[in-house]
């Protein structure tokens, strides 16, 4: 199986860029920051989100069933057997998901699903810590990052777009947040690998972006080959 790790923060394009990237290639798409979102809704559908002591999260774990599917080649994240895909786009599970992704027992909950599918499939893995710690065996390893204006810049686009109303700032400052939360926690934080190819998407648009992505993973895979 081929598999190919893309991290990096918030913002940079990944989910997008490997989605466009997976579908071009053939492989299946596997975005695992749905699933932390998953696990952040749950708490927050639980009252909990804001109290997370150890004896929360174990109650967390035990009545969250987490289930990822491909329907129609597109992947629904279920949560007890309820199809969560779009309430989990909110600023709000944003920032429970960067909370519940920093505690150990969160992160050791979801490892088998994101490793499974690999195992079995060829695929494009984006997440923080795919190269580090998820597959440190991936074939292909991308760090895939823009400067926090021009990531910011692309999320609110996308709010708005989806009729939310946000401001800029606001945005801006969850970026930051969200950055300093994931790349300063104890357990697996945000990081290139030794091994990761950086790719800086500042300057390029969605369609360059793509095409660096697509060429960085022909070029790797032929060489191994
Ligand atoms: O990628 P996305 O923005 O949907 O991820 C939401 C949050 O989940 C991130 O801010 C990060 O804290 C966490 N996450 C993680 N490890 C991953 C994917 C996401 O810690 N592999």
């Amino acid at each position: 199986m081929i598999n190919v790790a893309i991290d990096g923060p918030a913002g940079a394009g990944k989910s997008t860029i490997a989605k466009a990237a997976a579908k071009e290639l053939g492989y299946i798409y596997v975005d695992t920051g749905a699933l932390y979102r998953t696990v952040a809704l749950s708490a927050q559908k639980m009252g909990i989100l804001d109290s997370l002591d150890d004896a929360a999260v174990d109650r967390l774990i035990d009545s969250s069933v987490v289930e990822m599917k491909y329907i129609d080649g597109v992947q629904a994240v279920f949560l007890n057997g309820e199809d969560v895909s779009s309430l989990i786009r909110t600023p709000e599970i944003s920032m429970g998901a960067s909370k519940v992704s920093a505690i150990p027992k969160v992160r050791a909950f979801l490892l088998d699903l994101q490793q499974n599918i690999a195992k079995t499939n060829n695929v494009i893995m984006d997440g923080r810590d795919i190269a580090t710690v998820v597959l440190p065996n991936a074939d292909v390893k991308i760090f895939l990052f823009a400067s926090p204006e021009c990531r910011a810049k692309r999320r609110y686009i996308e709010l708005i777009e989806k009729g939310e109303s946000v401001m800029y700032e606001d945005v801006l400052a969850d970026v930051n947040q969200r950055d300093y939360q994931d790349s300063h926690r104890e357990i697996a934080p945000l990081k290139p690998s030794k091994e990761s190819i950086m790719l800086d998407t500042s300057e390029l648009n969605l369609e360059e972006s793509i095409e660096a992505v697509i060429n960085t993973i022909k070029e790797n895979i032929d060489e191994r080959i």
